[in-house]
This record gives C-alpha cells, sequence and structure tokens, in this order.
C-alpha cells in the first residue's frame, strides 16, 4: 500500500465504508456537540455529556462494532479494528474514547465477557454493550503498579452466604467516574491455617460502585490533565458468589489476560494521536513564515519531518505486521512487546519533534500540539512501560524454548 499520512483502505471496502463514515461523524456531529459544550482536552465533565455519545454512537455502528453480529457488532479483524482506533485518536476529540467504547464501554469490557455466566451477562456486560451502563477496570494500587502481585486489597470469605468482603484502596481506575461497576482484582485472605510462604491467590469481582462500602473518590490527575481516574476505596464492601468473574484463583488471568491482543490493541491509539501530531506539524511548516519563506523550506525542518514521518510509517507496520499475524491465529506474544515498546518509544520522540518544530507555539498551554506532547508522554508508562516491554522481549529471546 502507498503510504499516506491519512489511509484510504482501497483494498478493504467494508473497512473503507466505515472509516469514511467515522470520520465524517467525529469531524461532523461529535465535533459539533463538543464545541456546543465548549469542551477542551482538560475540561471536567459529567457522565451525562458522554451518554449522548454511547447511543449515538451504537446507533450508527461504531460502539461496540469489533464485537460479533449477535452482540451488535459487525465481527471486525483486529487489523480492521486497529484502523478504526487509529481513526479517533488522529481526530483530535475530546470524546473520542467513548466512540468505539474504550472509556468504560465494550472496549473495556474486553476480553472478560468469555468469563461472565449468563447472570453477570445480563446483569453487567450487555448492558455495558448497549451504551446504558458503563465499568472500570481497578488493579493498580499505590504500591502495586508494574508488580501486580504486591497488591493488598483483600477479599475475605463471609462466614455464610459464600460471598466475601472486600477491603482496599485502588487507584488510577480509568472511567471510575462514569462507571457504573468495576473489574477488580483483590487478593484472597489465606485459607486458616495456611502456611506464611503460601503463594498468594488473585480473583477477579464485578464490583457494583454504589454498594454499601464502595466509595469512589476523584483520581488524581494526571499529566495530560484528563480528569478520568478514579480511586475506588473498599471497607469491607460486601461481594456475593454471584459477583466472582472466572473462578477462585483466575484473578490475574483476567486481569492480565488477552495481554498480548490488548497491548496490540493499544498502539493504534497511539499511532493516531502521532499522526494528529505529523498532521499540525505539516501544517505549520507550510504556513509559518521565517526568513520570508515557509519554515517547511528548510532543509533542517525538512529532515525531521521526514525522520518522524519513517519512524511513524516504521511503527505502523510493525503492529498492523503483529496484527495479521493475531488475524490468522498466530500469537505475535515477543512482537506485542515490541510494538509497544516501539510505538510508545517513537510517539514521544517524534511528538518532541513537533514541539521543536511549532517553536514558542507549541510551548503554550492551549495549543494542541503541547497538549499531545504530554499525553504521548504518558504512554511510555501506560498498560507496560517500556522497561516491561523490554524485559518481555529479553525474556523470550533468553528462553530455552526458543532456538
Ligand atoms: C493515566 C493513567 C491511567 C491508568 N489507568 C489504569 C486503569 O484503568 N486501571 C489500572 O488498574 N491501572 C491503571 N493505571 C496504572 C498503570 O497501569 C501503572 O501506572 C503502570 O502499570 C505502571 O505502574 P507504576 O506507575 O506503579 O510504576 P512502577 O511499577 O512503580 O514502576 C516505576 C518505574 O520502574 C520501572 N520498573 C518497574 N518494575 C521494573 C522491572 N521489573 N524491570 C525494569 N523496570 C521496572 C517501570 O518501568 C517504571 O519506569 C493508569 C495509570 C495512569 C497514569
Amino acid at each position: 500500500m502507498t503510504f499516506t499520512l491519512t489511509p484510504t483502505y482501497e483494498d478493504n471496502p467494508r473497512l473503507q465504508d466505515l472509516v469514511g463514515r467515522l470520520r465524517d461523524y467525529l469531524d461532523g456531529e461529535l465535533a459539533d456537540y463538543e464545541a456546543g459544550l465548549g469542551l477542551g482536552p482538560e475540561s471536567t465533565y459529567t457522565r451525562a455529556v458522554l451518554e449522548p455519545v454511547w447511543r449515538r454512537s451504537r446507533e450508527l455502528g461504531f460502539y461496540g462494532v469489533h464485537l460479533p453480529p449477535d452482540q451488535g457488532g459487525q465481527g471486525l479483524t483486529y487489523t480492521e479494528l486497529a484502523a478504526l482506533k487509529e481513526e479517533v485518536g488522529a481526530s483530535g476529540r475530546i470524546l473520542q474514547h467513548s466512540v468505539l467504547g474504550d472509556m468504560g464501554g465494550p472496549l473495556r469490557a474486553g476480553s472478560i465477557l468469555q468469563y461472565a455466566t449468563d447472570h453477570q451477562l445480563e446483569k453487567y456486560l450487555l448492558p455495558v454493550i448497549r451504551g446504558e451502563r458503563a465499568c472500570c477496570f481497578s488493579l493498580t494500587e499505590t504500591d502495586a503498579g508494574s508488580d501486580v502481585r504486591a497488591l493488598r486489597t483483600v477479599a475475605v470469605p463471609e462466614e455464610s452466604g459464600g460471598g466475601w468482603r472486600i477491603s482496599g484502596h485502588k487507584v488510577f481506575s480509568s472511567a471510575g467516574p462514569f462507571a457504573d461497576f468495576s473489574v477488580l482484582i483483590a487478593r484472597m485472605a489465606p485459607e486458616p491455617g495456611a502456611p506464611d510462604d503460601a503463594p498468594p491467590v488473585f480473583s477477579a469481582f464485578l464490583v457494583d460502585l454504589d454498594a454499601p462500602g464502595c466509595t469512589v473518590r476523584p483520581g488524581e490527575t494526571p499529566m495530560s490533565g484528563e480528569h478520568i481516574e478514579s480511586d475506588i476505596v473498599l471497607d469491607n464492601c460486601r461481594v456475593g458468589p454471584e459477583q466472582l468473574l472466572g473462578d477462585v484463583g483466575d484473578g490475574l488471568r483476567i486481569g492480565l489476560g488477552r495481554v498480548t491482543t490488548n497491548r496490540l490493541l493499544h498502539c493504534p491509539t497511539v499511532l493516531g494521536l502521532t499522526r494528529r501530531a505529523l498532521g499540525l506539524t505539516l501544517d505549520f511548516a507550510r504556513t509559518r513564515q521565517v526568513f520570508g519563506a515557509p519554515l517547511g523550506a528548510l532543509q533542517s525542518v525538512q529532515h525531521k519531518l521526514a525522520d518522524m514521518t519513517t519512524a511513524y510509517y516504521a511503527a505502523r507496520s510493525m503492529t498492523h505486521d503483529a496484527l495479521a499475524a493475531l488475524d490468522t491465529g498466530g500469537n505475535p506474544r515477543t512482537e506485542a512487546f515490541m510494538c509497544k515498546l516501539f510505538v510508545a518509544e517513537s510517539a514521544f520522540r517524534i511528538a518532541d519533534e513537533a514541539v521543536q518544530i511549532h517553536g514558542k507555539a507549541g510551548l503554550v498551554r492551549g495549543a494542541e500540539i503541547e497538549w499531545i506532547f504530554r499525553r504521548l508522554r504518558m504512554f511510555r508508562v501506560l498498560t507496560g512501560s517500556s522497561e516491561i516491554q523490554k524485559n518481555g522481549i529479553a525474556r523470550d529471546l533468553l528462553s530455552p524454548s526458543r532456538t
């Protein structure tokens, strides 16, 4: 496929049609909706602002588009879903996360559908797919990030009823301010008489955020200035046996489950935002006049643009290569580590050069490129830091099973 910053997808008519309609919605109706509300990337908003976007995106077929047709989707391949994720990322829309269901919607629910009982599907997950309920995911705690096994939130069995009482403090639950329930990972209290060195057991629970003993507090504001994080504080919060997701002991498998897929699907969001940075920078280089000519006439700026776009092309190509392997039933585990590492690191370098080319116009609060720089910086840590990706690559390379 010939390289263009804005892909055309002529080789895939279904995707071409979807992308065309998605761009129309993002640049038209959704842009108008945001402008009407005066939203900026650092605005504080409520769920009432998001619900119309969930509903409209569902009507237009975008919300949960990746799901199978019997769940209201179009059964997209991973590569097709990535193309749509890149589009929303590149759109510059504030509420882009609510169009395909990243923010508390079907994409956030992700792979847990496969663990759900009929009751859990009916009460929790199908309403999420319909845009009627929203969820968040709570694994991280102040002292447990990369090292998830350090988490302290504990589930103590009830004397009767077969349920548990959960106590602990989760931080950085994205979408928490808008969510009805959390997919929350807790450590099971040790069995009476268990040895001190018994390995910890973790389980996943569907926790209603309005349940007695559960408090949702505003979370920390990350450097992107977005107000979408929550702390979730549990104090003897009761969960019934019907709220256990999967089996006791499945917590980390569910929490970290489908990591290869999730890691790869994180990349197109970053690529989309990077594409936006490139587009803004090209526009700036064409229009900004220095010494009587456009900035883009300077060879030093041209070289920067060439390097930035080449890095973007490499990052995008390797991501699509790994996604294609997933689509054909492969397990591109090492490749997913490499993609997350390279996409996040190159995005940050591209954003830095984009700010450099913008000069003072890129350094002021309120400039879109300045916000993108801050946003892209976070991806080197989020969803598995670059160091953790390198650990994974090296572990795979050094594994005795590798020839
Ligand atoms: C905006 C935002 C949104 C988030 N959303 C969610 C969410 O929805 N749900 C959720 O559960 N969590 C969420 N998180 C938490 C996120 O997943 C963690 O921040 C991430 O896993 C890293 O953990 P940490 O920040 O505690 O860093 P730490 O684990 O303390 O790591 C600190 C540094 O040490 C490095 N390091 C750690 N261990 C190793 C190692 N073994 N080898 C080499 N280097 C290492 C790391 O790479 C990093 O550079 C979010 C965080 C942010 C900032």
